[in-house]
């Protein structure tokens, strides 16, 4: 197995859980899977495939992901395809086919397509080796992403009761599990629930204060790199975007008010590393499945902290350092309450208040971030702490709080419980607005050393410290407890961590995760660009930056040490190898850079730097098409295939560009014979008419002659 995992997909050791849940699906029997996202679920059904004879069905609620996923199976040498509404049914006939012929190992499709008669009656004949049931927890009600197409697995057992399923997903609580099931009649499935831990992500919260001075800051030592920045609105996302725009910044918005057009190709910008930032609201990330995602920003503090735990799970997915930052202001929960007091039902709506306040708990805790979300899932953290989260990357120290301790608890208490944080605060500083007949207390006014923001640290360590218990409900009041009333009364020693200053803990938790260098890395990411878009795939598809900082670290000199690299397959070795070890060689070898190659790197930069958007590569297609460039010439001027060219004229001609292309006319006995070939096949799959025509014809000539078609221009 582990010598699959090397020729595939490069990766040298398996991650937690992976090879006994192989085992377990290669052994037949029904396999349960619960691993965070970026865990490596894939895998778990992906080498079984490999290794059985038969196919490997995938079931997936995510159209949208399909063709990448497909894409990098293919690039890794893995014969997979996908079926979904996307795809024309000669281009289905022909996939069945390639299936029959036992030609294709992994089939993705979505739900609904399972209980179509037609495809059923093709499943029968086919050699099925496993079932796979991608994002399971969407069969459930319960889970938070149900989806009825999903409903449609009930039946899968009854059709196929000896086929073995595996079911994936990262967010099942007991509930949703046993629905999981139940539903899809898993027969004493073995269950394997990975650690929710994710040792590389850095847990960050931050005090909403000059939030957009700070996340310009954080951005900047993210030069170029992707970032995602959830706001609470529609509106919100689309300020954000603009004032980064404003800033210099390469940023897009997304949310569901968009259209669909607009919503695609502003995800899909994002995905090609086009724009780094994309400013969103929770709309987006279903169906995001880009692997180097460095950094997660929320402006406001998520409802539940099972969405914020899934929204920051889609950084760092390839493993290397990522930080997620939450701003937070215990102002911002009125803007929840808005839409929980909207609620009608009483139980729902106690049930989200109850989850809003989990998430304010977790904002102001002073313990281990970490250990509070995985206790909060049911998982022990072992270590004392987890140099991953802003209170255990903060320097500690402590000073002697038994005086202000004793101040604010007196405060709580002679306040009869009735008041919140904010109003205690008021009272202690002597300032805003202090009730009639509270000014008289000597309290009012008492705190000199300590700032607001600084008392608030040091309340919150007191209700860590379960000195004070918050109140749950409209106004989050305080009131003491036994043991804060005991601190009272026999006022022990007590020592609390110093209040935080964070500034500091942004500097230190931006460390690289090894020392490769930088510039070298630059240098293959735009390499990697320039190869994805000439094969019109996302850049993780080619290499994830994970692979590239390897190479920049280790500087591989041949072919053999290239393969030693994390993500280097057989396949992509030969493919990619000798490109990316020429820019590697090269730069190793000085600043004798071929005069040509510099340029265009210059050019390549140039337009990353500025900030109007960049022609599109078919847009430079089609400048050169009205100079009357033979498409040979584009070809080599751009770099790209002459096919990559013919598909971008295709682009011109379905965006219905004026554009004369009558000077690249076949000759009028290859435009008949081709065209002929198209009206007996149908205008869908090349490769059928290709065959059709004894492969007299380069596909080349025959996407050329579609489009002369297509443009209406068939008289020759
Ligand atoms: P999930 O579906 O659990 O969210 P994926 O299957 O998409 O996660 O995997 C996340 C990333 O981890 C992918 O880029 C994948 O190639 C990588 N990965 C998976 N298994 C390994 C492994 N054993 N070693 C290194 N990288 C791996
Ligand atoms: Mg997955
Ligand atoms: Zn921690």
């Amino acid at each position: 197995m582990k010598k699959i995992l090397k020729h595939y997909f490069g990766y040298d050791e398996f991650r937690p859980l992976q090879a006994e849940i192989i085992e377990n699906v290669l052994s037949k029997k029904d396999t349960f899977v619960l691993m965070p996202t970026g865990g490596g679920k894939s895998l778990c059904y992906q080498i079984p495939a490999l290794k059985l004879d038969g196919l490997t069905l995938v079931i997936s609620p995510l159209i949208a992901l399909m063709k990448d996923q497909v894409d990098n199976l293919k690039s890794n040498g893995i014969p997979a395809e996908f079926i979904n509404s996307s795809i024309s049914y000669p281009e289905i006939i022909d996939i069945q086919f390639r299936i029959l012929q036992g030609e294709i190992k992994i089939l993705y499709i979505a739900p609904e397509r399972l209980v179509q008669e037609n495809f059923r009656k093709f499943l029968n004949e086919v050699n099925l080796s496993l079932i796979a049931v991608d994002e399971a927890h969407c069969i459930s009600e319960w889970g938070h992403n149900f989806r009825p197409n999903y409903r449609n697995l009930e039946t899968i057992k009854k059709y196929f009761p000896n086929i073995p399923i595996i079911a994936l997903t990262a967010t099942a609580t007991n509930k949703v599990k046993e629905d999981i099931i139940n539903q899809l009649n898993l027969e004493c499935p073995k269950i394997f629930v990975s650690s929710f831990n994710r040792e590389n992500l850095n847990l960050i919260v931050m005090k909403k204060k000059n939030s957009f001075d700070k996340i310009l800051e954080l951005i900047n030592k993210y030069k170029n790199k992707s970032v995602i920045i959830y706001c609470f609105s529609r509106k919100e996302t689309e300020i954000m975007a603009n004032k980064l725009k404003e800033n210099g910044h390469k940023a897009l918005f997304y949310h569901a008010g968009l259209n669909d057009k607009s919503r695609k190709l502003n995800q899909e910008l994002f995905l090609k590393d086009e724009v780094n930032i994309i400013v969103a609201t929770i709309a987006f990330g279903m169906g995001i499945d880009k692997s180097n995602v460095r950094m997660v920003i929320h402006c406001t503090f998520p409802k539940t902290l099972e969405g914020y735990y899934q929204e920051i799970g889609r950084a760092g997915r390839d493993g290397l350092k990522s930080d997620c930052i939450m701003f937070y202001s215990i102002g911002d929960k009125r803007k929840h309450d808005f839409f929980i007091d909207k609620m009608e039902d009483e139980k729902s709506k106690k049930h989200m208040q109850e989850k809003l306040q989990v998430m304010i708990d977790y904002s102001e805790t002073r313990d281990c971030r970490r250990k509070y979300i995985l206790k909060y899932f049911g998982e022990e953290y072992p270590k004392e702490t987890c140099k991953g989260c802003d209170i255990c990357l903060e320097e500690k120290e402590f000073f002697d709080a038994k005086e202000i301790a004793n101040h604010i608890l007196s405060c709580i208490k002679l306040t009869g419980g009735f008041f919140g944080t904010n109003y205690i605060i008021n009272v202690l500083l002597g300032k805003g607005q202090i009730k009639e007949w509270h000014k008289k207390f000597y309290l009012v006014g008492i705190v000199k050393d300590f700032s607001d923001d600084e008392l608030k640290d040091i309340i919150s360590s007191l209700i860590n410290l379960e000195f004070i218990k918050k109140n749950n409900g409209q106004y989050l009041t305080l009131s003491l407890t036994f043991k804060g009333l005991d601190f009272l009364d026999n006022s022990i020693k007590l020592e609390l961590p110093k209040p935080q200053k964070e500034i500091k803990v942004i500097r230190k938790k931006l460390e690289k995760d090894f020392d490769y260098d930088e510039k070298l890395f630059e240098r293959l990411r735009i390499l990697r660009k320039k190869i994805a878009d000439e094969r019109e795939v996302p850049s993780f598809v080619i290499f994830s930056d994970a692979s590239l900082q390897e190479m920049a670290f280790c500087l591989p000199k041949n072919k053999y040490d290239f393969s030693e690299i994390t993500g280097v397959g057989k396949q992509k070795l030969e493919i990619f190898g000798n490109l990316f070890l020429n820019v590697i060689r090269e730069y190793v070898e000085g600043d004798n850079y071929l005069e040509d190659d510099k340029t265009n790197l210059i050019k390549i930069i140039e337009i990353e730097k500025t900030e109007k958007p960049k022609l599109k590569n078919w847009e430079i297609t089609k400048k050169m098409i009205d100079k009357k460039i033979p498409i040979n010439e584009i070809a080599k001027k751009q770099s790209f295939t002459e096919d990559t060219i013919i598909n971008h004229i295709g682009k011109v001609v379905d965006n219905e560009e004026n554009i004369d292309i009558n000077y690249l006319k076949p000759s009028k006995e290859k435009f008949e014979k081709i065209k002929h070939a198209f009206e007996i096949c149908g205008m869908e799959r090349l490769s059928l008419i290709y065959s059709y025509l004894n492969q007299e014809f380069s596909y080349e000539d025959i996407r050329l002659v579609r489009i002369f078609m297509k443009l209406g221009k068939t008289k020759i």
